[in-house]
């Protein structure tokens, strides 16, 4: 699957210029989601992240962070016969919640969870598509933490190097399909 995922990103993910704003290379993956097969292998990739060396599950929940991790998180979710949880920008989610406040390149973003989204000690699997700086990732792990649940993966499609997203995790195994 990995393979196959691969070679299928390379094709189908479009670079788009200057979006949304000057100098940013949007990762654009509408075309990979399009395509039936690429987002099989693509999914079945990611699941990958949450299954140990014999192919048992090895996660509880899988959070999916606003908005392309949903569209990823959900078939993931259901590979794995685990929960599916989303953190949803501030504001969306209709019943308590956790909140955690992060810093962007123009001002401030916060994302959500709901307090009861999460059993104590559960084990998280946290699945996006682009990991750029990290600050989504950071911010979800403090959620997915204020639960009084653990991130055990991570698993995103692109890593994006050039930007220090990695170090959100620390000790954290972070699977991306693909770097650029
Ligand atoms: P960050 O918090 O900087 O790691 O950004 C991660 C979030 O922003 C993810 O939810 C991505 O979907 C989105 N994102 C950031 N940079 C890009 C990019 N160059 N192309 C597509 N999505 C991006």
């Amino acid at each position: 699957a990995l393979e196959r995922a691969r070679e299928a990103m390379a094709r189908l993910v479009v670079d788009v210029p200057d979006f949304p704003s000057p100098g940013v290379v949007f990762k654009d993956v509408t075309p990979l989601l399009a395509d039936h097969e690429a987002l099989t292998a693509g999914v079945a990739a990611l699941a990958e992240a949450g299954r140990d060396d014999d192919g048992a599950t090895t996660v509880d929940a899988v959070v999916g962070m606003e908005a392309r991790g949903f569209l990823l998180a959900a078939p993931v979710a259901l590979a794995l016969g685990a929960s599916l949880v989303p953190v949803r920008k501030a504001g969306k989610l209709p019943r308590a919640t956790h909140a955690v406040s992060y810093s962007l390149e123009y001002g401030e973003a916060t994302l959500e969870i709901h307090t009861d989204a999460l059993a104590p000690g559960s084990r998280v699997l946290l699945v996006d598509d682009v990991l750029a700086t990290g600050g989504t990732l950071r911010a979800t792990r403090e959620l997915v933490e204020a639960c009084g649940a653990e991130v055990a993966a991570v698993a995103m499609l692109m890593e994006l190097t050039f930007l220090p997203g990695r170090e959100a995790l620390g000790e954290v195994p972070l699977t991306c399909l693909t770097s650029v």
